[in-house]
């Protein structure tokens, strides 16, 4: 078997890179381990209702263009942003609207005229200044309101998924937070119709799919990209391979890994992990309250139905999800998960229908933070052939964005190689 690229791993970058490369024309194979694609965006289907492996909320940011620019019809909808925010157990209205901020009681008249300012500074920010400051320093040096800083804490943790404020980097964060005031795509049956788009489309550009076969080993002689080898022995030859694994598991794929970048990218790398409660409900105890903010706590919840067609039989899906640090206790996180419900959602246990519970999932291998030595890929510059890409290849976007925007990178790179290396072989039979 011998293609020109090799992809390892069939999420959103895998097939992003798939269809980027074979559109120029490559032979074009993914590895995929799994028996299905999609990766961190795959939706299981239970009970009559569509679940994501949590909630998952698409931004108007490179993810959508790449996606339109595909030709990817994308259904649903901009979910209404009448916000609660939840402080000292109670739910109060939060500023998110002009009405909000006038009835909320979580600010001072000071603290609103502040968060008002805010709303119309925030999109003309040139947030590449405080790439290299940490968020608490932006937060800080930026609020006044001591309230405030606490809605903005919430805000931007909602935002990028990352309870670590001393060390997520200010600038990407408040450019996505900026971009979320054009809203964000609930999508309807969850994220599953794109990653079907996505693979349809590959197939038809003669993408080969190898599914429920690990890859073991990207083998490599002399600096350049031999071929990837799978658990059950098949060798698959390439000049090209895009792994689109976690850093980790790339360096361990890698034979003689610590002698490049790819050892630099894993030490650098930060996880980002949420515990994730996902419900449907035959109907909501407190119908007003949808989409709710945790202030004093790392919990962010929100009723998908109210924007997009997740469940077949009309009930609510809920997803809610706490945003972990370094040391995680499933036990505490569910019962923190079903507290929040409870303070929401009162008397929802009499109403459920479905539950999945994810105690800990990875929302990112690694995001922009302050202690990074370098962005990663997308080529390792010391084995020719070889590139990476997937949400933690991260040169400012983030999530999905990041996943697609390096996916991207690493074509383009492929592209343009093969085109330079071309016009050198021709130039030289002119001299010749
Ligand atoms: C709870 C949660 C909520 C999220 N919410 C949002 C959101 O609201 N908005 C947003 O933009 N993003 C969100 N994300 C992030 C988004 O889901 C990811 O950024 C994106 O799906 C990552 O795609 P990927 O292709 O980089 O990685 P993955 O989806 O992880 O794909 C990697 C693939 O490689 C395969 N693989 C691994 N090892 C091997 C091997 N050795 N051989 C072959 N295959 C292998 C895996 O099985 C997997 O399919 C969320 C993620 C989570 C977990």
């Amino acid at each position: 078997m011998k293609y020109d690229v090799a992809v390892i791993g069939g999420g959103i970058a895998g097939l992003t890179a798939a269809i980027y490369t074979a559109k120029a024309g490559k032979q074009v194979v993914v590895i995929e381990k799994q028996e299905r694609l999609g990766g961190r965006a795959m939706t299981n289907y239970k009970n009559g209702a569509f679940f994501n492996l949590g909630g998952h909320a698409l931004y108007f940011g490179d993810a959508y263009h790449t996606f339109r620019e595909l030709g990817l019809s994308l259904q649903g909808n901009k979910p209404s942003t009448d916000a609660h925010g939840v402080w000292k157990d109670t739910v109060n209205t939060l500023p998110l609207s002009v009405t909000s901020l006038l009835t909320t009681p979580l600010l001072t008249w000071k603290g609103k005229m502040e968060f008002a300012s805010w709303f119309t500074k925030l999109t003309k920010l040139d947030t590449h200044k405080y790439d290299h400051i940490s968020l608490r320093e932006w937060i800080e040096g930026h609020i006044k309101d001591p309230m405030l800083r606490n809605i903005f804490y919430a805000l931007l943790r909602t935002t990028s998924y990352v309870a670590s404020p001393d060390l997520l980097a200010a600038g990407p964060v408040l450019k996505q937070l900026a971009s979320s005031m054009k809203g964000v795509l609930y999508l309807d049956r969850g994220w599953a119709p794109m990653v079907e788009q996505l693979r349809q489309l590959a197939v038809k550009l003669g993408v080969h799919f190898v599914t429920k076969n690990k890859v073991v080993a990207v083998g490599h002689q002399n600096g350049v990209v031999q071929h990837v080898r799978c658990e059950d022995g098949t060798q698959i030859e390439a000049s090209h391979v895009i792994m689109t694994v976690s850093p980790a598991i790339a360096h361990q794929l890698v034979p003689d890994a610590e002698y490049t970048a790819l050892h630099t990218w894993r030490d650098q790398a930060m996880e980002a992990t949420v515990a994730c409660l996902d419900v449907t409900l035959k109907r909501l105890p407190k119908p007003k309250q949808q989409f709710v903010y945790g202030i004093d706590q790392t919990v962010f919840l929100s009723n998908h139905s109210r924007a997009a067609y997740v469940t077949d039989d009309g009930s609510q899906l809920i997803t809610l999800c706490k945003y972990q640090g370094p040391t995680t206790d499933a036990q505490q996180d569910l019962q923190d998960l079903e507290h929040m419900l409870d303070l929401v959602q009162p008397g929802w246990r009499d109403v459920l229908v479905a539950k999945q519970y994810l105690p800990k999932i990875t929302v990112s291998y690694d995001f922009m933070h302050t202690k990074r030595v370098e962005n990663p890929g997308p080529a390792v510059p010391e084995i020719k052939g070889l590139y990476v890409a997937g949400e933690w290849v991260t040169h400012g976007e983030l999530l999905v964005d990041a996943a697609t925007a390096s996916a991207r990178r690493a074509a383009e790179h492929i592209i343009a190689h093969d085109r330079s290396e071309r016009t050198a072989n021709y130039g030289h039979r002119n001299i010749i």
